[in-house]
């Protein structure tokens, strides 16, 4: 398999897939976090200086039937331009004549971006035609795009068997896959996985994989109470998935099986009803009272998780433990992220991956005190969830 580090890129036409789905300001069309443009730019700066040239693509938004001005990429040239501090075409359909034309004359060094991809239906359907189409653009295509690897699209997919030996990760994606590999596959331990979010039905795989992975799963967020529930607790009026009782048992028994430690929360913050300035106390999470719901974990809980934290060689982080958007209730998100930042200074491996999580570790400002945070929601699930994803095999195969 080719990579990016060993390519020779010198008078190559570079297509690369990108993920510039990134959110605009609804008046002025400004890009408000161009959090996804920086992941990429190292991949294009590589491929210039080593003497290639550049065609970006990506999706922006779901555009529902053509062109629309407000999914245009060219709301992010200016950013693009102003992060690379290089001057980029822009070809206004991703297919057309002059866009062909465009990426043919461009030379060693030039950049050129391609409208949403999405204008296209084709792109979504994984339309061969329209693959072959898009592959016209470059001699070498370069896979930078792991918020999309999930998807079995035309341009991050299927697009793949017109390079044959020319196919390659971006640096980014390289370091996706590199950092979740090495939770799932650690040789040092102890690895703690912390699962949270709301329900236990969307992370029940992920969980169950896990159990052969790691020794330690933090269980927070509103599924620590189907899981209190399921073990005979009183949870008031807190999210619970009553179908899911038997499930979290089996999860228990199978973690006991499989020496895995299961932490699961002993405390919570509890509201009197869903709002930031609801009136709040802090109980035993198995003893809430009726009309109170549970929407953070409390102190003792916290206290376990820094231990088993600290005590962590590897560290993978999804879900939060509470409804960390309010901040009356982002105590306990906040207690771990903390922990996991010193963990992290101590030597740990931490990975804070999919949705969530990523939220919650920016709206803290510890991003950048933690190992590695993904750029991939979806696709970092399906990953943890151990399914192949179709952008990542069709480089690979
Ligand atoms: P997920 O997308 O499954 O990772 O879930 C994340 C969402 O779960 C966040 O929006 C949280 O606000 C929410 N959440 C976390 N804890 C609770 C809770 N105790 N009750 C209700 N929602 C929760």
């Amino acid at each position: 398999m080719a990579t990016i580090e060993t390519y020779d890129f010198k008078g190559k036409k570079a297509l690369i897939r990108v993920d510039f789905n990134v959110p605009l300001d609804k008046e002025t069309f400004e890009v408000t976090d161009d959090t996804r443009i920086r992941a990429a730019i190292p991949t294009i700066q590589h491929i210039l200086k080593q003497g290639g040239s550049v065609i970006l693509m990506s999706h922006l938004g779901r555009p529902k039937d053509g062109p629309e001005e407000k999914y245009s990429l060219k709301h992010i040239l200016h950013q693009t331009g102003k992060l690379l501090n290089e001057e980029i075409r822009f070809a206004s359909d991703c297919i057309s004549e002059e866009a062909f034309e465009m990426s043919a004359a461009l030379k060693p060094g030039e950049i050129l971006l391609l409208e949403n991809l999405r204008f296209y239906k084709e792109e979504e359907k994984g339309d061969v035609n329209f693959a072959k189409d898009l592959a016209k653009h470059g001699d070498v295509y370069v896979n930078d795009a792991f918020g999309t690897a999930h998807r079995a699209h035309a341009s991050t997919a299927v697009i793949a068997q017109f390079f044959p030996e020319d196919k390659m990760f971006g640096l980014l994606l390289e370091a996706e896959i590199k950092s979740v590999d090495r939770v799932l596959n650690s040789t040092e331990k102890p690895v703690t996985a912390i699962v949270g979010g709301a329900k236990v039905s969307s992370k029940i795989t992920i969980i169950e994989r896990l159990l052969d992975k790691v020794d330690n799963i933090i269980i927070g967020g509103g599924m620590a109470y189907t899981f209190v529930k399921a073990q005979g607790g009183k949870i008031g009026n807190s999210l619970v998935e009553d179908d899911y009782l038997d499930t979290a048992l089996h999860i228990i028994e199978k973690a006991k099986a499989k020496n895995v430690t299961l932490v699961i929360p002993v405390d919570t913050v509890i509201a009197d009803k869903f709002d930031n300035d609801a009136n709040r106390k802090e109980v035993a999470i198995n003893e809430i009272p009726d009309g109170w719901l549970g929407l953070d974990t409390g102190s003792k809980t916290s206290e376990m998780c820094r231990e088993t934290l600290l005590k962590s060689k590897v560290i993978l982080w999804n879900g939060p433990m509470g409804v960390f958007e309010m901040p009356n209730f982002a105590k306990g998100t906040k207690d771990v992220a903390t922990a996991i930042v010193d963990a992290t200074k101590n030597g740990a491996f931490s990975l804070i991956g999919g949705g969530d999580s990523v939220a919650a570790i920016n709206q803290f400002g510890l991003a950048d005190d933690v190992s590695y945070v993904s750029t991939g929601g979806g696709a970092m699930l399906e990953y943890l969830e151990g399914i192949e994803l179709p952008g990542i095999k069709a480089i690979r195969e």
